[in-house]
């Protein structure tokens, strides 16, 4: 009887056939990572999605498989990128590709240890709480040997006061202090650690809990213990102790045998979450994001697989870790707009990670100071509405800019002058957004997009935040050969340089820096100094000596044309907001320079009032018929040719609204982008499974002509 194995192989093409039959006579289990020949010549990785006894082809002709050491995926994350591709209209391939291992091998060193003691010493210098007992050693000069000589003897001094450590250049050395049985020189894995900045205040020991505190977690316990789990939102202001609510509960969870996996957003600006559970949890804590390096992602990975980490702190892509018996979700800051992915599979890890706690029978952990009105309709709240340290929210003054033709109100600039500490938040990278020729009016555009360029003065550069083209500064007009060329547009690089010819001490985060966690925590240990940012700087992080948080054109979240963005202004004003008037003093302030300022959104987040707006908010979706009483979906055809475009989007049109599932609007055009003229045809259904079957349908007829025409489809499920 021929083992059969259904494999799934591992290409991102759409309109793949699903899993195809091999052999495998190993009896792999389902979730092996497998090569198998596929075509004419071609091996690619597969994934055994099931088992069979015998092939409805003929099995004289099946091909058989070979198993890859080491590479196989838990079977619930088999499950989830299955249930994962059809919940947002991806394939089952690409989803599989989200939890499969990451490639690589360890990375061995020879490492050098003294002969009484036992075993490497494990992970070398990275932080966590050091067992001082190590440095015991047995110091006894018992051995009757030949003296050694004074190199020899420094070495095995260090080795005896500062523990195992790698060979290094001195294997030579070693080997001889080996033969005399003194040493022992052995290959270890040696793991490649993730960095750990240490960023604002320690947790190492923790505080005694606050009323609130003991009240949220009150509740947490009971839904913990409940069978089957269940799902919480922590609505706690900014400075409530959100963090040390998580960590209990963590430490609750492990206690009981179980696991917890964190979800915060992109990490490399919110180190500090990950260091307060490195320091409360040591080494067990796994970090799994976007910013580690390929072998730091694989070693990671495989921590969490083999059980030595049992809770993963992480950005998005964390929620796919490998981690068993879950007892324990948390999403903080769960309105983050991270945790969407933009590219195929366009998960959202939050709806991921609910479906993780809903596998194991965990707790979901939502927590935010400005939650989603989605969560707020969803979830059973549990509120936090003190900071910590009993203090008032800073008071927020609203500074009218129209008619004001500088960057910063006289208000806005006194304040900085006087403050210690300030943060200050513009939503725009570069030096200026917007190069203009004073004589003929030309306009710098990205050849490949509709879009302006924007000026970076410090690469000397005129980038496109789009497609990623990049130009030198032109010095004269193309079109007219002037050399006065009007700069419109401040961006985060100017800021920086007009705020430092105050005299004042900046430290720039946004996207444009390579390590802002660096920064941020410089920023932490600085006495007076002024961080300006991207909303980057807006995110959790808690410095406790802010004085004064600035929000710069509170207006730009609102000019997009989108459901959400009141939402958007509402939480990144309320977030910056958060940041100001902890601890210290205490007199915090924050001002906001808008020309919109009765607007109901920047109206409420000065008044701290967060229920205000989103009950007025839910009000408006639900009469708009937007999410969450609605799913929205969308579909984007690109094509050089506008024509194909349209065409495609056209014969979209009939099926998806003859399916009936919803109002169906388009196609309409979108700027060009990447040299790709765009249609979008967009959905606002009720029933969300429904409607990507039918989009699917609707899309099958034509994906090959698509394909043969050299023409993208991207189905968005929920965009953002
Ligand atoms: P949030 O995430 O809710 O904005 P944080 O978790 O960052 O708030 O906590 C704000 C500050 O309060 C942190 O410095 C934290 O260490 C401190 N903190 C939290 N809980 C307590 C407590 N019970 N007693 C004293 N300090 C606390
Ligand atoms: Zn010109
Ligand atoms: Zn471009």
């Amino acid at each position: 009887m021929p083992a059969v194995a259904k494999v799934l192989p591992l290409v991102t093409a759409r309109g793949m056939p699903g899993a195809l039959d091999y052999l495998d006579d190993s009896l792999a289990a389902v979730g092996t990572v497998v090569r198998i020949p596929l075509g004419r010549g071609r091996i690619v990785d597969g994934v055994i999605v099931a088992r069979a006894t015998e092939s409805d082809f003929d099995e004289a002709k099946l091909k058989p498989v070979e198993v890859v050491e080491d590479r196989s995926v838990p079977p619930e994350l088999t499950e989830l990128a299955q249930w994962l591709a059809d919940d947002v209209a991806s394939t089952t391939a690409r989803a599989l590709g989200l939890v499969t291992p990451p490639a690589g091998k360890a990375k061995q060193r020879l490492w050098v240890r003294l002969a009484d003691e036992d075993g490497p010493g494990g992970g070398g210098e990275d932080a966590g709480p050091i067992d001082d007992a190590e440095a015991e050693v047995d110091a006894s000069p018992a051995r009757k040997a030949p003296k050694l000589t004074a190199a020899q003897e420094t070495l095995l001094t260090s080795l005896r006061e500062d523990g195992p450590r790698p060979a290094g250049d001195e294997v030579a050395r070693w080997r001889t202090l080996e033969k005399r049985g003194l040493v022992v020189v052995e290959l270890a894995d040696e793991r490649r650690a993730p960095a750990n900045h240490a960023v604002g205040s320690s947790a190492r020991v923790a505080p005694a809990a606050t009323e609130e505190q003991l009240s949220a977690l009150r509740r947490i316990s009971e839904v913990l213990a409940q069978d089957g789990g269940g799902s919480l939102l922590l609505h706690g202001v900014t400075g409530s102790g959100k963090t040390e609510v998580y960590l209990r509960a963590t430490e609750e969870t492990l206690a009981s045998g179980r696991t917890a996996l964190v979800l915060v957003p992109e990490i490399g600006l919110t180190p500090q979450i990950v260091h307060r559970f490195r320091e409360r949890f040591g080494d067990i804590v796994a970090t799994i994001h976007s910013g580690l390096s390929t072998g730091q992602r694989r070693d990671e990975w495989w921590r969490v697989r083999t059980g030595e980490a049992r809770i993963v702190v992480g950005a998005r892509s964390a929620v796919f870790a490998p981690l068993e018996d879950v007892g324990l979700v948390i999403v903080d800051e769960e309105h983050d707009s991270s945790f969407k992915s933009g590219e195929d599979p366009r998960y959202d890890a939050r709806r991921v990670a609910a479906w993780r706690a809903r596998h194991h029978g965990a707790l979901l952990l939502c927590g935010s100071a400005t939650p989603r009105p989605e969560s707020m309709a969803a979830l059973e709240i549990v509120r936090m509405t003190q900071r910590v340290d009993g203090r008032a929210m800073p008071p927020v003054e609203i500074v009218d800019m129209r008619r004001v033709p500088t960057l910063l109100h006289p208000t806005t600039r006194e304040a900085l002058t006087d403050a210690r500490k300030a943060i200050v938040l513009l939503n725009r990278r570069g030096w200026s957004n917007f190069l203009e020729c004073r004589e003929c009016g030309h306009a710098w555009g990205c050849p490949n997009c509709d879009v302006t360029l924007v000026l970076h003065k410090g690469r000397q550069t005129m980038d496109c935040h789009h497609c990623g083209h990049v130009e030198r500064v032109p010095a004269t007009c193309p079109a007219c050969g002037s050399v006065s060329i009007a700069q419109h547009g401040v961006g985060t690089e100017r800021l920086e340089t007009e705020l430092a010819q105050l005299g004042l001490n900046v430290l720039r985060v946004d996207a444009d820096v390579t390590d802002p966690g660096r920064l941020l925590a410089e920023f932490g240990a600085s006495e007076r100094a002024v961080l300006v940012g991207t909303q980057l700087v807006a995110k959790g992080h808690d410095f406790p000596d802010v004085e004064l948080g600035v929000v710069l054109d509170a207006d730009s979240t609102l000019r997009f044309p989108d459901f959400r963005s009141e939402e958007r202004t509402f939480s990144l004003i309320t977030q910056l907001a958060g940041r100001a008037g902890r601890g210290g003093d205490g007199h915090g302030k924050v001002i906001v320079q808008t020309t919109n300022p009765t607007h109901p959104a920047i109206v409420a987040a000065a008044q701290h009032d967060a229920d205000g707006f989103l009950a007025v908010e839910l009000a408006h979706r639900r009469d708009f018929h937007n999410p969450p009483y609605s799913t929205v979906i969308r579909l984007v055809f690109s094509h050089h040719d506008q024509t194909v475009a349209r065409d495609l989007a056209r014969a979209v049109m009939k099926p998806l609204v003859a399916a009936n599932v919803g109002d169906v609007l388009g196609p309409s055009t979108l700027f060009r982008l990447r040299g790709k003229e765009r249609q979008q045809i967009q959905l606002k259904v009720d029933r969300r499974a429904a409607a990507v079957e039918a989009v699917r349908e609707a899309l099958a007829p034509i994906e090959r002509r698509a394909g043969q025409q050299r023409a993208q489809i991207m189905v968005d499920v929920s965009p953002q």
